[in-house]
């Protein structure tokens, strides 16, 4: 039987358990583990959707010696982006020369991570690469926002849980939910 939740009148069925999540999360691991062998990354976390993922991704990077920091933007009100990213938390740590790989949660149009990489870039980056648990490929419209690393790719719906919110709830629900038209 797949769990349920209803929010703010909306209805939302499991769609990724806690099991296939983890799957996802180490397959993602694996090949950053490969990727920077030989180089100590800087991991930006997304906040505040991204903590989850970042926090079991992080923990499945046994193998390579990184530094994380934390950034807090905002686009999104309900279910709709306004188009305007607004830096809630700016950037507190050093980008210049580092090998950057920044830490979403979900991956739609784009605009935050086109955003964010021009900003990284801009701080001298060495390199800058991004990391996302999901990842909207119908959404994109920024073609330099596709991800490097992605959990699983999704049709268009909207997704809460394992961080992601609907106007800031729902964030610790251990499964990912979509929303249905029921
Ligand atoms: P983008 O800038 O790529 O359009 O949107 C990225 C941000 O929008 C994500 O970090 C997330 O906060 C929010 N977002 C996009 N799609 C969804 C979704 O299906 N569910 C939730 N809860 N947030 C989303």
């Amino acid at each position: 039987m797949k769990r349920t939740i209803d929010e703010q009148g909306y209805h939302f069925e499991e769609w990724l358990t806690p099991a296939q999540i983890a799957k996802d999360v180490q397959q993602v691991a694996d090949r950053i583990s490969v990727d920077y062998k030989d180089k100590e990354p800087l991991f930006v976390v997304v906040l505040n959707g991204a903590f989850v993922f970042a926090s079991d991704l992080l923990r499945a990077l046994q193998d390579i010696r990184c530094e994380v920091t934390f950034i807090r933007v905002s686009s999104y009100y309900g279910m709709a982006s306004t188009g305007q990213l607004e830096f809630i938390v700016p950037l507190q740590q050093v980008v210049d020369q580092r090998d950057v790989i920044i830490i979403e949660d979900i991956v739609d149009t784009g605009l935050t991570i086109h955003q964010l990489k021009a900003h990284m870039r801009a701080q001298g980056a060495t390199s800058v690469r991004v990391a996302t648990m999901l990842f909207k490929p119908n959404k994109l419209e920024y073609d330099d926002a596709k991800p490097d690393y992605i959990g699983r790719e999704m049709t268009d719906e909207f997704v809460i849980g394992y961080g992601l919110d609907f106007d800031g709830f729902v964030r610790n629900l251990d499964a990912i939910y979509k929303v249905t038209d029921e």
